[in-house]
């Protein structure tokens, strides 16, 4: 668990009484109780407060509410303000404020607007944060540190630019290095000197022409985002060892590579933002992801909005049962908190309709009601599944590099999403509640028996043989269209794509199709273990045009559409989707992308292989995931449609095909509503259930 000092599920979230007098912060209180609240995070935005001109603290408002807080026995995330520098900090030094991709430079204001790289900034955050840890270390109520807030600033200053040059010569030695890496011969780009090179921006327009410069532009601002944290971070775990520390990241994830930050960190703190329009699936695919930077380890989520949010183009309301239900599925998936911004919703500002616990119009709401049940079913809960784990035998390796590179390359499609390619095959595990972890290049593969790599474009040093190894062992592999085309330095491999997996995979692609969003070329399977209705699949998005070496072809093309059109395609009839036995293992090949039922088949028949399947048997929407720690096994059933739905609970350890769905006398306790069931069971529209196995308990 994330600390010894709160073993229990963390219930809150962000608190601003700054903005508030004593009568509401004492009215708070009081609903903070009634609510369940058990944790609070603050003061994020009080950096103006707390230090009101350079090297002047003023901790006294703050103690009086930390106190008044701790007589309330709710427990706190003490936040470094960080976020938000003072008017001052701008005015003094002019290194503080950022530049940004035009070139101009920022006067102050909004939050996280900084140049991450700034030694004035560094210099007052370290400062304030030594003098936050030096007055609270021993306050009793302290349950951790909370870092900052959301970065993500990217700048372009004189400082960042002398700061990248002096990361590029540490990574490449030396210019004649780096002209190889970048491939500067390309266009005459030709640097004599590291003095030379220039941050990529809209002055140079190399943040859109120069995909290898912008790719080290990222990671260089993800490094330089890390040495922003740790500037606090270490001060703070210095001072209590015991408690974590650690910073919440922005629900939009691609700018900063979270599988290398969050490694810094005690443990990852994910802010989950869905747009209403989200499924259920793709909300669970990113708090995978979340469980994914610290190698399965369970995570925080860290903010959440109680209602509405204010930034969407159409701010739906969170519908009755909404917010419970998206709780759950955090937890669900690794989480070991519910917490949210913000406790009260502030009365001007930016997020003044943003929704919160307690609204404009006070206690007497929908919203406040379902987090009073929600934060009653919680402390019931108890300590129940914190710190449990969840177990896989599937895994999606997911890498931002490759995120980051496939979406700089010019070509061949303008469309490209990497997050939305691999939620297309992460659906199809998750439809099947087949478990699977989201895992980094550099995770250690062997103790899973199904590995998925999704548009693996880059594949970096020692990747391979890793795959090769994995396969020859008798695992199963599976790999797409857009794989081993580049190196690290995004310079295409020569020889034909998948590169250095070909012999793995059995083929060579020769060349890749681009279709216009209303085409599709329909797949012929040639006849495979994966049950099919005959000329249903489609192929859409990318076609790779591929020739077998030692691969069984599986599926072929066959006639292609422009929209309900039929028009000529010339590579009908050459093979799409292939298999090939390779040591004890097996490689399958996908050369396009496949509508959802194909995938859901597909992965079926390859987790079939494996002895892989479903936990239980479903009917309805339902979700169902499992967390396992020393006081046992915890499953997680949770209904996101609009019917009810039924989980036939049988013996769930390594459940076989051949398992007596419902009848195997397995005893599950319902810790929500207090009673022993076995067998079918059923969850109403929207519902959740929380299920501790029993074993040998009477039903
Ligand atoms: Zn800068």
């Amino acid at each position: 668990m994330l600390s010894k000092k709160t073993p229990f599920i963390l219930y809150g979230g962000d608190y601003n009484p700054d903005q508030w007098d004593e009568k509401t912060i004492d009215e708070d209180m009081k609903l903070f109780k009634k609510a369940g609240v058990n944790l609070l995070v603050l003061p994020v935005f009080s950096w103006a407060k707390l230090e009101p001109e350079e090297g002047r603290y003023e901790f006294e408002w703050l103690d009086k509410i930390l106190n008044k807080i701790w007589e309330n026995h709710i427990y706190v995330f003490l936040a470094t303000p960080t976020t938000a520098q003072p008017a001052w900090l701008s005015k003094k030094y002019a290194d503080v404020l950022p530049v940004d991709i035009t070139g101009r430079k920022r006067t102050h204001g909004m939050r996280v607007f900084f140049c991450v790289n700034s030694e004035h900034y560094r210099l007052r955050a370290r400062a304030l944060a030594e003098a936050m840890a030096e007055h609270y270390r021993d306050f009793p109520g302290l349950a951790g540190w909370h870092v900052s807030n959301e970065y993500g600033t990217y700048c372009y200053c004189e400082n960042c630019q002398n700061k990248f040059r002096g990361w590029l010569k540490k990574r490449y030695g030396t210019i004649e290095n780096l002209n190889d890496r970048w491939h500067t011969s390309f266009w005459g780009r030709t640097v004599y000197d590291f003095d030379e090179i220039m941050v990529p921006s809209e002055l140079n327009d190399d943040y859109r022409f120069s995909p290898a410069v912008q790719l080290d532009y990222m990671r260089f601002v993800t490094d330089s985002t890390i040495g922003c944290y740790l500037n606090e971070a270490t001060v703070l775990k210095a001072a209590t060892p015991d408690l974590p520390v650690f910073s919440n990241i922005s629900g939009y994830i691609k700018k900063l590579n979270q599988f290398e930050m969050v490694p810094h960190m005690d443990c990852a703190g994910w802010d989950n933002y869905p747009a209403p329009t989200d499924e259920p699936a793709f909300i669970a695919l990113k708090h995978d992801i979340m469980r994914g930077a610290k190698d399965g380890a369970s995570y925080l989520v860290t903010e959440q909005s109680p209602n509405q949010q204010n930034w969407q183009p159409y701010n739906k309301l969170k519908r009755p049962g909404e917010l419970r239900r998206l709780a759950y599925q955090g937890m669900a998936h690794g989480a070991d908190s519910s917490l949210y911004f913000q406790m009260r919703q502030s009365i001007a500002g930016q997020e003044k309709f943003h929704g919160a616990l307690i609204a404009h119009c006070g206690e007497d709401t929908r919203i406040f009601r379902e987090m009073c049940v929600l934060g009653q079913e919680l402390k019931k809960l108890g300590r129940a599944f914190v710190g449990g784990r969840t177990k896989a035998r599937a895994a999606i390796v997911f890498d931002w590099d490759n995120w980051w590179a496939l979406e700089l390359s010019s070509g061949p499609t303008q469309d490209m999403d990497y997050l939305k390619q691999v939620y297309k095959y992460y659906k199809a595990f998750h439809s099947q509640n087949i478990p699977v972890d989201m895992v980094k290049t550099t995770r250690e593969l062997s103790a899973y028996d199904v590995v998925v790599l999704p548009l693996m474009y880059m594949v970096k040093p020692g990747f391979d043989e890793k795959i090769r190894t994995l396969v020859e062992s008798g695992k199963t592999v599976l790999a797409t269209y857009m794989s081993g085309r580049a190196d690290e330095n995004d310079r295409c491999i020569f020889g034909a794509y998948p590169g250095p997996l070909g012999d793995v995979f059995g083929l060579w692609v020769e060349e890749t199709d681009a279709l216009y969003p209303q085409e599709s070329v329909e797949i012929t399977m040639d006849g495979s273990n994966i049950h099919y209705p005959e000329g249903a699949y489609r192929g859409r998005f990318l076609c790779d045009i591929l020739h077998t070496t030692t691969a069984r072809v599986l599926g072929r093309y066959g006639r292609a559409y422009d929209g309900a059109q039929e028009i000529r395609c010339f590579y009908s009839g050459s093979p799409a989707i292939t298999c090939n036995d390779f040591g004890k293992g097996r490689a399958y090949y996908v050369g396009t992308e496949m509508d959802t039922l194909f995938m859901e088949r597909l992965v079926d028949a390859m987790c079939r292989e494996q002895g892989i399947y479903a936990p239980f048997k479903t009917d309805g929407a339902l979700e169902v995931t499992c967390r396992e720690n020393e006081d046992g096994q915890f499953w997680f059933v949770i209904n996101h449609g609009s019917e009810k739905g039924c989980v036939y609970l049988g013996k769930a350890l390594d459940c076989k095909e051949t398992a007596d769905y419902g009848h195997s006398g397995t005893v599950y306790r319902d810790l929500l509503r207090d009673r022993n069931v076995a067998g079918a069971y059923e969850i109403e529209a929207g519902d959740v259930a929380v299920l501790k196995v029993m074993e040998g308990m009477p039903v």
